[in-house]
């Protein structure tokens, strides 16, 4: 294979990118200046030596001093310790810090298949479990709101946790909540408006 070729099979393998998107992205690349070219490929480089996932939220950060294996949100003793939002994808966090969300995240990574036997091989459920029975039985944890799409892989990834969440949120005394109405039916937290998550945000239930 040639580096067209193999950069194009690279471009597939990309989430949400088919064929004809992966051949735009190198038909892109093959007409920008060769600075740029190189730039994207040292970025790509250094992504693995100088980036950590944080172990609490399990978001991707630059290291930058020591950060005691956690990231800037999750170190940040102003935030609100007692309300976890849990979301599909690291791309959500930045939607939902802009409606003005003040607690902390846990990326989930993912959404259970409608047909999936092992949840957890899909998403970190058994991580999450790990993080609710550290922060719930240190008393910390208020609420947890699960931040899930709007779609059937989403409401079958809410129901599956929400049956391994209930009987911890009773034992441990907090919420468990999920967003309310406003986020429209088959919308993702990553493409929604940060209005329109404040206002699922308020009348999660
Ligand atoms: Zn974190």
């Amino acid at each position: 294979m040639n580096p067209i070729e193999r950069l194009t099979e690279a471009f597939e393998k990309f989430p949400g990118i088919g064929p004809r998107q992966a051949r735009r992205f190198v038909q892109f690349l093959l007409h920008s200046q060769s600075g740029y070219r190189g730039a994207l490929a040292e970025d790509i480089k250094k992504l693995g030596a100088n980036t950590f996932q944080c172990k609490l939220c399990y978001r991707w950060s630059i290291k930058n001093g020591d950060t005691k294996g956690l990231c800037s949100i999750c170190a940040n003793s102003h935030r609100e310790k007692a309300v976890i939002f849990v979301v599909e994808k690291e791309a959500d966090i930045d939607n939902v810090e802009k409606s003005g969300f003040k607690g902390l995240y846990f990326v989930l990574g993912g959404t259970i298949p409608l047909a999936a036997d092992e949840p957890h091989k899909h998403v970190r459920l058994k991580e999450l479990v790990a993080r609710v029975e550290r922060d719930g039985s240190d008393l910390v944890l208020n609420e947890l709101i699960l931040g899930l799409s709007a779609t059937a892989e989403g409401d079958h990834t809410r129901q599956i946790l929400a049956e391994t969440l209930r009987p911890m949120s009773e034992g441990m005394n907090f919420k468990l909540t999920s967003l309310g109405r406003g986020l429209s039916t088959g919308s993702e937290l990553e493409y929604a408006d940060p209005d329109t998550i404040a206002s699922a945000l308020s009348s999660r239930q």
